[in-house]
C-alpha cells in the first residue's frame, strides 16, 4: 500500500468495494468530516457530528453504514427488511440523500435505497417500500404518516442517521421524531448530524445516543487577512468589436 493510500479512504478501514466506487466518482482523498466520522461509526459507536453542508457530511455517514449493513450479511427472513433509516429534513434532500447512498452502496453492495417524501404520491412510495429495500431515507412526517399505516416496517433497522437535526427540529419535528426513534428496535447505532449544537439538539443526542464518537468540524473560513483579492476590470467595447477583444 503506498503512503497516498494509507492517507486516503483506505487507510479508515473501508471495503474493497467501496474503494472501487468512490475511484468512479473520483473521490481522491477523504473530507476532514469523512477522516474523523468514518472509523468510529465503523467499529459501531453512535456519532455525534457538528458538519455543515459542502463537508462531505453524507459520505460519512453513508460510508461506513453501508459497509455495516454489508458485513452484518442479509437479514434471516426472505422479505428484504429496511436495515437502516436515514431522517432528513426535506424532500430535496431526501431525493439527494438517497442518490449519495445508491452510488456509493448499488454498485459495491447492491444496495436498495428508498426515498419517502411528503410531495408524492404515497401509492408509489407504498410499492416500494413492499418490494423490499435496505435503506430508507425519509422525511418524517411521512414516515410518520408509513408508521400509522403500518406500511413501514422498522423492526429491522439496526442503523439511524438523523441528518440535520436542527433544520428538522425548527420545522417542528420534534414529536415526529420520538415517535420515529420509539419505532426503531434497539440496541442500534445511531449517528446525528447537526450544523448547531443548540439546546434541543443536544437533549436529543442526551436521550438518543449511547456514549458518541463526537466530530465537530467547521467550514474553513479564511481570516480576513487570507482572503485572496480578485482584481476586476471593466473595458468598454462597441458591439462588433466584442468576439475580437474576448480573443
Ligand atoms: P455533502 O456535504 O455531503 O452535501 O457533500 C458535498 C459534495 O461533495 C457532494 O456533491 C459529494 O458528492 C461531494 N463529496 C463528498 N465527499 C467527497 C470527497 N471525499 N471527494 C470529493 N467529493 C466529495
Amino acid at each position: 500500500m503506498t503512503e497516498h493510500e494509507i492517507a486516503g479512504f483506505a487507510g479508515l478501514g473501508l471495503a474493497d468495494a467501496l474503494l472501487t466506487s468512490l475511484a468512479a466518482l473520483g473521490y481522491e482523498n477523504p473530507t476532514p468530516t469523512q477522516r474523523e466520522a468514518i472509523p468510529p461509526l465503523l467499529q459501531g459507536r453512535d456519532l455525534l457530528g457538528q458538519a455543515a453542508t459542502g463537508t462531505g457530511k453524507t459520505a460519512a455517514s453513508a460510508l461506513p453504514l453501508l459497509q455495516r449493513i454489508a458485513a452484518e450479511g442479509a437479514s434471516e427472513d426472505d422479505q428484504r427488511k429496511a436495515r437502516a433509516l436515514v431522517l432528513v429534513p426535506t424532500r430535496e434532500l431526501a431525493m439527494q440523500v438517497a442518490e449519495a447512498f445508491h452510488k456509493y452502496g448499488h454498485q459495491a453492495f447492491g444496495t436498495c435505497v428508498v426515498p419517502v417524501y411528503g410531495g408524492q404520491a404515497i401509492s408509489h412510495q407504498l410499492r416500494a417500500l413492499r418490494r423490499g429495500v435496505d435503506v430508507i431515507v425519509a422525511t418524517p412526517g411521512r414516515a410518520v404518516d408509513h408508521l400509522n399505516r403500518g406500511s413501514m416496517d422498522l423492526s429491522g433497522v439496526q442503523f439511524v442517521v438523523l441528518d440535520e437535526a436542527d433544520e428538522m427540529l425548527d420545522m417542528g419535528f420534534a414529536d415526529e421524531l420520538e415517535a420515529i426513534l420509539q419505532a426503531v428496535p434497539r440496541p442500534r447505532q445511531t449517528a446525528l448530524l447537526s450544523a448547531t449544537m443548540a439546546g434541543r439538539v443536544s437533549a436529543i443526542a442526551e436521550k438518543h445516543l449511547s456514549n458518541p464518537a463526537r466530530v465537530t468540524i467547521r467550514r474553513e473560513t479564511p481570516s480576513e487577512g487570507e482572503i485572496p483579492g480578485v482584481r476586476q476590470i471593466a473595458y468598454v467595447v462597441p458591439r462588433q468589436h466584442k468576439l475580437t477583444a474576448l480573443g
